[in-house]
């Protein structure tokens, strides 16, 4: 299946994309993730992104296209993929149409207070990119990843502030993709409160409708 995971950051995107690809057996495409890793490495993709990313702005769309469109020809991706964090804006949605088929949309939604309370409380392993929440979903020793034993982190951008950023820049450039998928009817809407099991539950619920 080739389905793109919405939603505002701190709905949870990335912690059921992990899990729906695993169930799945195809591969997690996180734009969020590859772009970090560039900017570990200070590619030049990630020396671009890095001043966007640490405002909580988007990166420009014809950078995140580029890098999604090569992710996408790569060999695994025939099979099916999760697309978490792409597209984002409608020029990328467009760019998608003319890459592949999309076969369903999950739309993640959230009140927009508890959107804050998840990205701040939000830690992630910069080892081996695993994520975990202090209330939701602690690691089982404070502060190490349960994977791989490195000490965990926040994000820069999960910092308050940074967070307000990114939800209003989703608000005003990704919120309208949920009428555009909506319209092609191939949007589901999953509510992404409660625990981590329930709402993947409603989430293959939801691609079972
Ligand atoms: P995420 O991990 O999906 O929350 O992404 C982290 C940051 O990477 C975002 O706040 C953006 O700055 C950037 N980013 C990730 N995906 C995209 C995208 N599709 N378009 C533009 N910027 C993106």
């Amino acid at each position: 299946m080739r389905i793109i995971l919405l939603g505002p950051p701190g709905a949870g995107k990335g912690t059921q994309a992990v899990r729906l690809a695993e169930k799945l057996a195809v591969p997690h495409i996180s734009t969020g993730d590859i772009l970090r890793r560039n900017v570990v490495k200070k590619t030049k993709l990630g020396l671009q992104a890095q001043p966007y990313m640490a405002t909580g702005k988007l990166v420009p769309d014809n950078l995140v296209i580029e890098m999604t469109a090569k992710r996408l020809k790569e060999k695994d991706a025939r099979k099916g993929f999760i697309l978490d964090g792409f597209p984002r804006t409608l020029a990328q949605a467009n760019a998608l149409e003319d890459l592949t088929e999309i076969d369903v949309v999950v739309n993640l939604f959230l009140d927009p207070e508890d959107l804050v309370k998840r990205s701040t409380g939000r830690q992630v392993c910069p080892n081996c990119e695993a994520v975990y929440h202090v209330l939701t979903n602690p690691p089982r020793k404070t502060n190490v990843c349960d994977k791989c034993g490195s000490d965990l982190v926040q994000r820069e951008d999960d910092k308050e502030e940074v967070v307000r950023t990114r939800i209003t820049t989703y608000e005003d450039l990704t919120e309208p993709l949920c009428m555009y998928y909506k319209e092609k009817a191939l949007l589901r809407d999953v509510y992404a409160s409660g625990h981590i099991e329930e709402i993947f539950e409603r989430i293959l619920e939801a691609l079972r409708r």
